[in-house]
């Protein structure tokens, strides 16, 4: 007897073999496949024997050949081992075949659903059982999240897997999150994205380096900290104390938030910018650029905060896209006229046309700008004749504006034509400014004659250094004229009694042309919400013009992902060409610099730096305001830096942006991992700050970036796609959305809800959070805990460890179910590989639904529950299923520790103790990798449709089955499925769930009157295409005769109340015990 159709089929489809050759082949070996082929004359017959000679390579029959497969198995198949003694299995295979060929077998839909088996019969069904809770809501589900963190050991895991051997390291360093508030959404949103990638990692045996920091200085917590207060009366000292209690108490409540959602961390092991060591490795990095040029002082325009008096950074501003400002048209007086001009007999009365936004920044004034190629118009108003020079191109649009006619009395070109005139100041008496070309001005705007004052604009300070003009200042801290801005202005605000008193200068000097209100993007503070200033201080820069094209380099070896968010991170490099670090604040980093009290200079080398490192490393930086200055500036380091007496020195007063302090974190933390970690993972805004700063001076320092790639997500908003804040009032707060609210539409959800949800968004837009998105999660958590729940329960009493099948002996079904399975672990891998979890999530929900809820699950309830509960057809089931429960589990774990710890907890095939985080990835086998088989089912799947499609609404287990195909592959295949030419029992009857089937060459003549026939074709591919067949096939459904089993409820039985032949002798032999007793 053959073990299966198709090796009786590859000997009959072969012209050479002999019948009787046929029936002695039990002991087929290897070396026969072979002989075969070489007997074999048409190359049709070859091909589909070297087919089958793969296929069937791991038949069971085949002991020479399992025996050299079993040793190449992987670790995974080894677990088989035990089981698959390959004597066992064949013995165990020929007395399931030959119960099997008794009257009635196992196959088709599952009788005994739930509750449905008749009372005589329901504890003879193998129904699930399970203590996994079908549902965990409110309070339970809170308890049962908390005791899986304490039971799996959440706290310990980071350590756990830092101490345990592993190849490959992992590094993401941590973005640190400002310590000025509740945590919100924002870091739910970032902190769990990094979680998932680093248990994902950490589960596929790499060891993860992520240690959690928070930004703990500047101005947003001083200014919370010392409240109505102000800093009126205190000192640095004060402020600082105040400060630092203020930002841990934020610490600890973002912390313990951090630690209820589920993320691994090694909570006592964080990073701060204000410890001490911190501190000390941020001045080394300070130093190293100060010692290579890159840190220098000036006196250059900065923006400037009125409202919090201090310099700050182009990453501290927040555009106002609403603001209003009142822009106005100046006429400038040409009072000598350039060359070409008065050649051309225009001998007075022009006057230079200017707009702007900020007039009070025209008693600044200090030159007019014009572009160096264009050309420019004299105008003649037709109402007053007043002539206007003016850009050529902007002539329309400056008539329009003006009302009036403009005629054109003469044209002139940029340098050539302009350069050498002067005007007059329309504001302050004797003052003469120049016209001067330059590259800044466009015609986007105004009149293509660019009013300029160096103090307040970085381009017109540009422009004054080439030109040497006047940088000088008439607004102080406060954004209030100076005294140098005249009587008629000084002590005036800039941006309101200012902006008024300069227009009405300019009105009275019949310099003003129009006025206009203009809404436009403006900086604010991104504190104060207040608008900034531009006005020059003497400040600490870093040159980062000159690291821009260096830095840009080391991007380009910088993975980011999504790749469109390279091209910010390269513009923003170059809109700043140098980077403000100073601030005239408390709370921060001192700047280590002393200042000479005569002359002003700045004492700042390698000796003064380290020497104050060394002194932060042991007591902090509020040593800079408690220590003597002799211990911070010793004779030792004065005598290295040909310095002269302590006494001649002042120390500076300012702190560092924020800014560096965050943007030196590699150096902090990242000593003892790799160079560069693997990854930063922050929101789009840290594209002009953290990645910049982080990237500025890692390639100052060490010419090299900190990361090897990117990730840039987007922000959560409401669902309505608005941004949240306190004062809309539409704030999700992530402590309600896991404990719930006082409203009963604010349910508690839990953490691995707030996950999900993180997970499933599309992360790299905007991120919408609200009732629906979460409600949502929960549903499809919900869903997910009752697929994991049927496995589990048709686990109960398995153990893989000792009743594991191994795969070579299994159903093909089953078999092909491991192969998905694989296809599926590739899947997710790659999805979380690329960041993609909401990928891996669609993956999970395609897999559950279609491979397992509406295919496989349907067709193996009744092998599951009807057959003997150690049959090899049921235990070769559980095996699959418990692969998929483990490759499912493990799949999810990333986004949902703790509902993975707890199926974990209830999973068989462990010790008591194990955790799932601590036991890896899928362990998928390649040999689960069949692509015959693939071809098998997927055939029989294509007959399987178009017979359902044919009885539409009827119950396809009422049917017997009549499968008609011409010889030829698709046949064979079909065979390997059913080898006789009738069954109830076989795989091809379980997999269309009938009562019988009949696989034939053709359809008999002779069919019932009432028979349903559907055709169809199915495309055999196998070898990547060397082999390809379409194969029609015609299947004919008739009502079966067969009553209807009252224990399995198959369509099998003789008459309503005989049991089947499969569910008698199972009956009796359950019944004997208790009939004894
Ligand atoms: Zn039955």
């Amino acid at each position: 007897m053959l073990p299966s159709g198709l090796t009786q089929r590859a000997f009959r489809s072969c012209p050479c073999i002999n019948s009787s050759r046929k029936k002695q082949s039990v002991a087929l070996r290897p070396e026969h496949n072979t002989a075969i082929a070489a007997l074999c004359q048409t190359s049709g017959t070859r091909r589909r024997l070297r087919f089958f000679a793969g296929f069937l390579s791991t038949e069971p029959l085949r002991l020479s050949m399992l025996l050299c497969r079993v040793s190449a198995l992987s670790r995974t198949a080894a677990r088989w081992g035990r089981r698959s003694r390959p004597g066992d299995g064949l013995l165990r295979r020929a007395l399931s075949l030959s119960s099997g060929r008794r009257l009635c077998a196992s196959s088709g839909e599952a009788g005994a659903e739930s509750g449905s088996a008749p009372g005589l019969y329901r504890d003879t069904v193998l129904l699930p059982r399970s203590e996994f809770p079908m549902k965990l809501t409110g309070q339970k589900l809170l308890e049962r999240e908390v005791r899986i963190q304490q039971e799996c050991g959440f706290a310990d895991l980071y350590s756990w897997q830092r101490e345990r051997k592993a190849k490959k390291e992992f590094c993401l360093h941590d973005g640190p999150p400002y310590a000025n508030g509740d945590p919100h959404v924002g870091h739910a949103l970032n902190k769990i994205l990094k979680d998932i990638r680093n248990r994902f990692e950490m589960l596929r045996g790499r060891q993860i380096h992520f240690v959690p920091g928070w930004d703990c200085h500047g101005l947003p917590i001083e200014l919370k900290a010392l409240g109505e207060l102000g800093t009126s009366g205190l000192s640095p000292l004060q402020i600082r104390r105040k400060a630092r209690e203020f930002a841990e108490g934020a610490v600890a409540r973002q912390k313990a938030a951090f630690q209820r959602w589920g993320l691994m961390a090694d909570w006592d092991q964080c990073y701060y910018t204000y410890d001490g060591a911190y501190e000390a490795a941020e001045l080394k990095v300070f130093q190293e650029m100060h010692s290579k040029g890159l840190v220098y002082q000036d006196y250059k325009p900065v923006f400037w905060s009125p409202s919090s008096r201090t310099a700050l950074a182009e990453a501290e501003l927040e555009y106002n896209p609403e603001h209003v400002s009142r822009a106005i048209y100046a006429a400038f007086p040409l009072s000598t006229l350039p060359a070409a001009m008065a050649s051309a007999g225009l001998e007075g009365g022009v006057s230079v046309l200017v707009w702007t936004t900020q007039p009070w920044t025209i008693p600044a004034n200090q030159a007019v700008c014009f572009m160096p190629n264009a050309q420019y118009s004299v105008l003649k108003r037709t109402d007053d004749s007043q002539l206007l020079l003016v850009a050529t191109e902007r002539t329309a649009s400056v008539a329009a504006l003006l009302g009036a006619e403009l005629e054109s009395v003469g044209t002139f070109t940029g340098t050539t034509d302009l350069e050498g005139g002067m005007c007059t100041h329309p504001t302050v008496p004797d003052k003469l400014v120049p016209l001067v070309p330059a590259n800044h001005v466009t015609m986007a705007k105004g009149t293509g004659l660019v009013h300029t004052a160096p103090a307040h604009g970085m381009e017109d300070y540009s422009v004054a250094s080439r030109f040497k003009l006047s940088v000088e200042c008439m607004v102080d801290e406060d954004g209030v004229f100076t005294h140098l801005a005249g009587p008629e202005l000084h002590r005036l605000p800039v941006m309101t009694e200012g902006t008024d008193k300069v227009i009405r200068m300019l009105k009275d000097a019949g310099a003003l042309v129009k006025e206009e209100q203009c809404v436009h993007s403006y900086p604010y503070d991104w504190r104060t919400k207040q608008p900034v200033v531009i006005r020059p201080s003497k400040q600490w820069f870093i040159n980062t013009a000159s690291l821009k094209d260096k830095a840009k380099e080391a991007l380009q070896k910088v993975r980011v992902v999504p790749e469109s968010a390279r091209g910010s991170l390269l513009s923003m490099l170059d809109r700043r060409t140098y980077w403000c670090i100073s601030r005239q604040r408390s709370w921060g980093v001192p700047i280590p610099v002393f200042y000479h009290r005569e002359t002003g200079e700045a004492l700042l080398n390698k000796h003064t730096v380290s020497h104050i490192a060394t002194l932060f490393k042991e007591k902090g930086s509020d040593c800079w305001w408690e220590l003597p200055i002799e211990t911070l500036l010793p004779d030792g380091v004065l005598k290295k830096s040909d310095a002269g007496p302590v006494t001649d020195y002042v120390r500076g007063e300012d702190v560092l942006d924020i800014w560096f302090d965050s943007g030196a974190s590699w150096a902090a933390v990242l000593e003892e991992s790799d160079t560069r970690a693997d990854a930063y993972v922050e929101g789009k805004d840290q594209i002009g700050g953290w990645f910049q700063s982080s990237l500025l001076t890692s390639v100052a320092v060490r010419n090299k970036a900190p990361y090897k790639s990117l990730m840039v997500h987007g922000f959560a908003v409401t669902e309505k796609g608005e941004k949240m804040s306190k004062s809309l009032g539409n704030v999700v707060d992530p402590d309600v959305v896991i404990n719930g609210g006082k409203d009963p539409s604010t349910p508690a959800y839990g953490a691995d809800v707030l996950r999900w949800w993180v997970a499933e968004s599309n992360i790299f837009s905007e991120v919408q959070i609200g009732p629906s998105a979460l409600n949502s999660a929960r549903d499809s958590i919900g869903k997910l805990r009752n697929t994991l729940r049927f496995l589990l329960g048709n686990l109960q009493g398995f153990d893989p460890r000792t009743q594991a099948v191994d795969p070579k002996e299994m159903h093909y079904i089953d078999q092909y179910m491991l192969h998905l399975l694989r296809e599926y672990s590739i899947k997710v891998t790659d999805a979380y590989s690329e960041y993609d979890a909401g990928r891996a999530i669609r993956v999970l929900q395609a897999f559950i639904n279609r491979e397992l809820s509406s295919f496989y699950f349907s067709i193996i309830k009744d092998r599951l529950y009807c057959d003997p509960e150690d049959s090899l057809a049921r235990r070769s089931c559980q095996t699959v299923l418990e692969e998929i429960l483990d490759g499912v589990t493990r799949s999810i774990s990333p986004i949902l520790p703790h509902l993975a710890e707890e199926v974990y907890l209830h999973a068989p095939g462990h010790d008591e103790g194990e955790t799932l985080f601590k036991s890896g990835w899928i362990k998928s086998s390649s040999v689960w990798r069949r692509p015959g088989l693939e071809e098998a089912v997927e055939g029989a799947c294509a007959v399987r449709d178009s017979f359902l499609a044919s009885i539409p609404g009827k119950n396809a287990a009422q049917y017997d089955l009549t499968i008609a195909i011409e010889p030829g592959l698709l046949f064979e295949l079909m065979e390997s499925l059913q080898e006789e030419a009738t069954s109830t029992s076989s795989q091809l009857a379980e997999l269309m769930t009938v009562a019988r089937v009949t696989l034939t060459g053709a359809l008999p003549r002779d069919l019932p009157p009432g028979a349903l026939l559907s055709t169809g074709s199915f495309l055999i591919n196998l070898e990547g295409g060397v082999i390809r067949e379409d194969s029609a096939y015609s299947v004919a459904a008739v009502p079966t005769s067969a009553a209807r089993c009252p224990r399995c409820r198959r369509y099998t039985a003789e008459s309503a109340e005989c049991l089947c032949p499969r569910c008698q002798p199972l009956v009796s032999q359950a019944r004997r015990p208790s009939d004894i007793a």
